[in-house]
């Protein structure tokens, strides 16, 4: 790729929001930025306050074919989890790269410049294998590709239906059977420029000790990003500690599972000794809000983890809402509910969790901000709308976190090259990619 130099007129750089800031690119990196540069010449202009990419450290892409279908009517998380079970049913190879294809490109138009999918759905929906083995996750690469979105894919072990219970039908297309059957498929998957291997554990429900202990050693042998699903339901919490007498954390933890290169994702209910250990171990959680929400699961306590240095990473996780700013602004506002207390986290903190913690969550450490030697995925939203009309210069930030959407993102650059112009995807007509493959899939469903 050749060098590209762009001339921002407002970008959030480490020490705050600066003005006339011309950044050079050089094979996808940043290779300078300079701010009080006048617009001139020929370099490209791209009008309104830039950000660094941001990274969606959790999601199943193929949830998103329940939006709009699943919000009504009463239930819990585990009746909402047999409408999701039904889609994932009829995931195809072919399918699925539809619906990926489409909801990354939804990211993107979003303001996403980085994707960790969680990725369960790995054989036919009997158990048995694919000739590809990695067929599943080899559609997920190949969407991510063609949407232009940065791709962590970590590769989940499934293998029991909770503490001493199997498989359901349902559940058995995501089990490898074992972790070694698991790890050597994972070891077919190579990391590029673009796209990083990781591993999970899906929970502690759905994996029992010995082999968390198992994955975590295999993610530490490779260094990769490890991530699982902690304490999202209370019922998740019992029925570990009917089985273990203790907490998932403290099962995790006992394991080896906990390391810089762990994520907990949710984090909802922890106990004071959890946020010790994970902080402890320098852990990530990654707080999926929207989601919370629409799944009635809770809200963590993101002010303790915050106080013992646990960074927050976000992720829209079954997509009822693609929004970065929504879920950004989210973990303050609902501190402000459980706390009745503003300011826990300001507009800074909370872009940190949005970028740079998720970026690191998911492998790739040099990306997250707008400096040199950092990842050339930059976002740039549009201040002449009407919802960021008349904000103040000296809180501009404050104005996109707290006030800011997804609509408002006009440009979206990834590796040094634009994906988003104008507000619109350069390869992607997203709104019809989505109508169409959702319609494929939830057509075949049941
Ligand atoms: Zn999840």
């Amino acid at each position: 790729m050749t060098t590209r130099q762009v001339w921002f007129e407002h970008a959030a750089l480490h020490d705050g929001v600066r003005a006339d800031v011309l950044v050079t690119i050089d094979n996808g990196s940043i290779a300078s930025v300079e701010s009080g540069v006048p617009p001139g010449g020929d370099v490209e202009q791209v009008l309104g306050l830039t950000l660094p990419g941001m990274a969606n450290a959790h999601s199943h892409a193929f949830h998103r074919a329940l939006r709009g279908h699943t919000h009504g009517g009463a239930g819990d998380f585990w009746t909402w989890r047999e409408q999701m079970y039904q889609v994932a049913a009829r995931l195809t190879p072919d399918n699925y790269f539809d619906l990926a294809r489409a909801t990354f490109a939804e990211m993107v138009l979003a303001g996403y410049t980085c994707v960790g999918e969680f990725h369960y759905v790995h054989h036919r929906p009997d158990g048995s294998r694919y000739d590809d083995p990695n067929a599943m996750g080899a559609a997920l690469i190949d969407a991510a590709r063609e949407a232009g979105i940065r791709l962590t894919l970590l590769d989940a072990c499934y293998l029991r239906g909770g503490p001493g219970t199997p498989l359901t039908p349902a559940q058995v297309r995501f089990s490898d059977g074992d972790v070694q059957a698991w790890a050597d498929r994972v070891d077919l998957l190579v990391d590029d420029d673009d796209v990083r291997i990781g591993a999970a554990i899906h929970s502690a429900r759905a994996v029992d000790a010995d082999s968390i202990a198992a994955i975590a050693n295999h993610a530490g042998r490779r260094a990769m990003p490890l991530h699982a699903h902690v304490s999202e339901q209370i019922a998740e919490n019992e029925q570990i500690h009917g089985e273990h007498g203790c907490t998932p954390t403290a099962l995790l933890a006992a394991a080896g599972a906990l390391s810089p290169r762990f994520t907990a994702v949710h984090a909802t209910h922890l106990v004071p000794t959890d946020i010790d250990a994970l902080a402890a171990a320098g852990c990530t959680c990654c707080f999926c809000p929207t989601t919370e929400r629409d799944l009635a699961d809770g809200t963590g306590p993101s002010a303790e983890l915050g106080d013992a240095g646990v960074r927050l990473a976000l992720g829209s996780d079954q997509h009822a809402v693609i929004d970065p700013f929504e879920e950004m602004r989210a973990i303050e506002m609902n501190e402000r509910l459980r706390s009745m207390r503003r300011g826990t986290h300001s507009a800074a903190e909370l872009l940190m969790a949005g970028t740079a913690n998720g970026y690191r969550s998911l492998g790739w450490d040099n990306g997250g901000a707008i400096a040199v030697g950092q990842l050339a995925d930059l976002v740039t939203v549009s201040l002449d709308g009407v919802r960021l009309a008349g904000y103040s210069t000296d809180a501009l930030l404050d104005a996109v976190v707290f006030a800011g959407l997804a609509a408002d993102v006009t440009d979206v650059i990834i590796g040094g090259a634009t994906i988003v112009r104008g507000g619109a995807h350069a390869t992607i007509d997203v709104a019809s990619e989505l109508r169409r493959s959702i319609t494929a899939v939830r057509g075949a469903a049941r």
